[in-house]
């Protein structure tokens, strides 16, 4: 299954905004039904562009929850993004040709500040219209912090990515703008994003998954754990949307991350996502040296589940 398009032992990150539809599951990746109605499941959200489909994969029920805090991201951080980097919309609906901007006017007297206005909204077309949004920093998951730590999803930093700021119109001194986070539904989509494409590459038997559940119940305990972000700085190789993975040692043997970076040409961060452990046939797929057997003692109670 690693042809040119997914990513390989050379790690380079694919697009997903290129239309791929990657073979059907017959089982929700999540709550493991089989015999509940299955949809496609889009492994990167279709609001920020995401053309990868995963055929019969999630049942209605986990749907409408993935959907919830999809909405809630996309509508919360990306919204003036979507609008402003022209992402087509679902079914064809067309994109507004104008943002909401607000300004405030600030008058000074000789250097010294003497009145503010009150704020402005104003609706501008869409290329002169500034725009930024924000993104959550973290920091690296809970399991790759010495022991004993968990991972701090609930402490985390917050960047600005300037989109566009342009000249502000005639009279304006400042641009305001204002974003409600749910920082636990953020790491529930990147968890997402990255629970979705380790499957689709690798297949069911390909990883014993770490995160189906916490996905769907909101397991905050279990994101720390699993999701976090690369520390470093790196260069944005596609220019939209970047996904990879790559083989990680930790104190529990060697695991699968997934490392999601959304709309990168920013220089956005790269967030880090411990999806699972591989079985044979994911390093098999992978093209990675599979991983070595766990000593019979630690053998966890949940062996991997072989087809
Ligand atoms: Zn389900």
């Amino acid at each position: 299954m690693c042809d040119e398009a997914f990513p390989n032992k050379s790690n380079t990150p694919a697009d997903m905004m290129a239309k791929r539809i990657f073979p059907a599951v017959f089982k929700c990746i999540y709550c493991g039904s089989k015999s509940a109605k299955l949809s496609a499941e889009h492994i990167l959200p279709e609001s920020l562009g995401g053309k990868w489909e995963l055929p019969k994969s999630s049942c209605d029920k986990c749907s409408k929850i993935t959907s919830k805090f999809e909405m809630d991201c996309a509508r919360a951080l990306f919204g003036p993004t979507r609008v402003k980097l022209k992402i087509p919309r679902k079914n064809g609906k067309k994109l507004p040709k104008t943002l909401s901007v607000s300004f405030s006017k600030l008058e000074f007297n000789q250097g010294r500040k003497i009145a503010q206005e009150n704020l402005v909204f104003e609706e501008m077309d869409v290329d002169p219209a500034p725009a930024f949004f924000v993104l959550p920093l973290f920091w690296r998951p809970g399991i790759f912090t010495p022991i004993g730590l968990s991972g701090r999803l609930e402490e985390f930093g917050m960047r600005v990515f300037n989109i566009h700021l342009g000249d502000l119109p005639e009279g304006k001194s400042n641009i305001y703008s204002e974003v409600a986070i749910n920082i636990i539904s953020f790491a529930r989509l990147i968890a997402k994003i990255a629970h979705g494409f380790a499957i689709a590459v690798l297949g069911l038997d390909g990883l014993v998954p770490f995160l189906s559940k916490a996905i769907i119940v909101s397991d905050t305990a279990v994101l720390n754990f699993f999701v976090g972000a690369d520390q470093r700085m790196i260069m944005p190789i596609n220019s939209r949307h970047e996904i990879s993975f790559e083989a990680v040692k930790a104190f529990v043997g060697e695991l699968l991350v997934v490392r999601v970076r959304l709309f990168s040409a920013f220089g956005t961060p790269v967030y880090q996502v411990v999806v699972g452990s591989l079985t044979e046939q994911g390093a098999i797929r992978l093209q990675l040296p599979s991983p070595p057997a766990p000593p019979a003692s630690a053998a966890p109670s949940g062996a991997p589940c072989r087809r």
